[in-house]
């Protein structure tokens, strides 16, 4: 909003790959379960490409705002909640069904994604269900502006929860494949989690952040055949006095190649997760976990209730957010859109209102 003109202002997706369009609408009505949350910054994720590039279709029919990674601050709905400075979960449970009390919210069949299944962050306001949404204390804010924090809402959380759902144990090698705005936040979570950690890219920029990140090994496997990286990877496995098994890999570039490098990492007792999103299919010999007694997961979202340990990571100064995001005013949300279809950005983009 603009509260004070009665509207909110939205960037709205129309139609597949044309520019999103400002609309002004009127403030919407809250239910008893709702708040109005005036948006602070909202994360640009490969998710939304996928929706206006790749024709991945929303839930929520067209015209739709996109945006799933929110952070801002509650202006209206409960009273105990107004003023407060939130992070809106990327995927909002109903709190009820089976799978949310058998401890799987995030796969919930009733949970809602903002920006897919209603109006999400690229906006000046948000209406959310507000049970799940994550509170900030304020001593993190000292440290961090809420805009940032945006971040939280996906780019951290859900690496956060993949790395808990592989069980990655100290001592472990992990190996996290792509290490753009959301693999390095696998990698440090990794390494503060205990593992040697191998960030593996096809560029020299990101593996350098990872290393300034002190990320304990690089690789960039731009021009080398699967079976060099294989080499490769064992022998830094060796340097980093990890075993040659057991080997905890993650995939986040979304990408064919990677997924491919991925699979041919997998080796005994080892975990492949999948977390990056690509359309294109592969040909593997699925046999091969069955030969070496691995797994493959996949991983969507985080759970609302792990929001607080990641706020927790933040908080505590053992997880530093502010060199992997970059912010834009929302204006340019038509540049950003078009730059990371490209792959041009190394750190996160976060989008910020600038409507006056
Ligand atoms: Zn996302
Ligand atoms: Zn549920």
């Amino acid at each position: 909003m603009n509260m004070e003109n009665g509207v909110i202002k939205q960037w709205q997706m129309t139609e597949i790959d044309a520019k999103l369009t400002l609309v002004e609408t009127e403030i919407p009505e809250l239910s008893e379960y709702e708040a109005l949350v005036k948006i602070a910054g909202c994360g640009v994720c490969h998710t939304d490409i996928s929706f206006w590039h790749d024709g991945v279709r929303t839930k929520k029919e067209l015209p739709l705002t996109l945006g799933h990674e929110i952070s801002g601050t509650v202006v209206s709905g409960p009273k105990h909640l107004i003023g407060k400075n939130v992070i809106v979960p990327a995927v909002l449970p109903c709190g009820e069904c089976d799978l949310c009390k058998k401890g799987r919210s995030n796969i919930c069949q009733y949970q809602l994604m903002p920006g897919n299944d209603f109006h999400g962050g690229f906006a000046s306001h948000i209406k959310v269900p507000f049970e799940f949404l994550c509170e900030i204390p304020d001593f993190v804010l000292k440290e961090h502006p809420l805009e940032n924090l945006a971040v939280i809402a996906d780019a951290i959380s859900t690496p956060y929860q993949v790395i808990e759902k592989s069980e990655l144990e100290a001592g472990d090698l992990a190996i996290i494949i792509g290490v753009g705005g959301v693999g390095i936040y696998g990698a440090l979570i990794a390494k503060i989690k205990g593992a040697k950690v191998l960030a593996i890219d096809i560029s020299d920029k990101k593996l350098a952040l990872a290393k300034e990140n002190n990320i304990h090994a690089t690789l960039n496997t731009n021009g080398m055949g699967i079976k060099e990286v294989k080499a490769k990877v064992r022998e830094i496995a060796k340097e980093l006095g990890v075993p040659k098994y057991g080997w905890k890999i993650f995939e986040f570039s979304g990408t064919t190649p990677g997924q491919e490098l991925g699979f041919s990492l997998v080796t005994f007792a080892s975990t492949l997760s999948i977390v990056g999103f690509t359309m294109d299919k592969l040909n593997v010999r699925l046999s091969n976990l069955m030969a070496y007694d691995a797994k493959l997961i996949g991983t969507w979202g985080c759970k609302p209730e792990l929001y607080p340990d990641v706020i927790d990571l933040i908080g505590s100064g053992k997880l530093d957010i502010s060199e992997f995001v970059e912010t834009f005013p929302l204006s340019q949300i038509n540049k950003v859109f078009a730059g990371s279809l490209k792959h041009k950005y190394d750190k996160r983009p976060v989008m910020v209102p600038d409507f006056n």
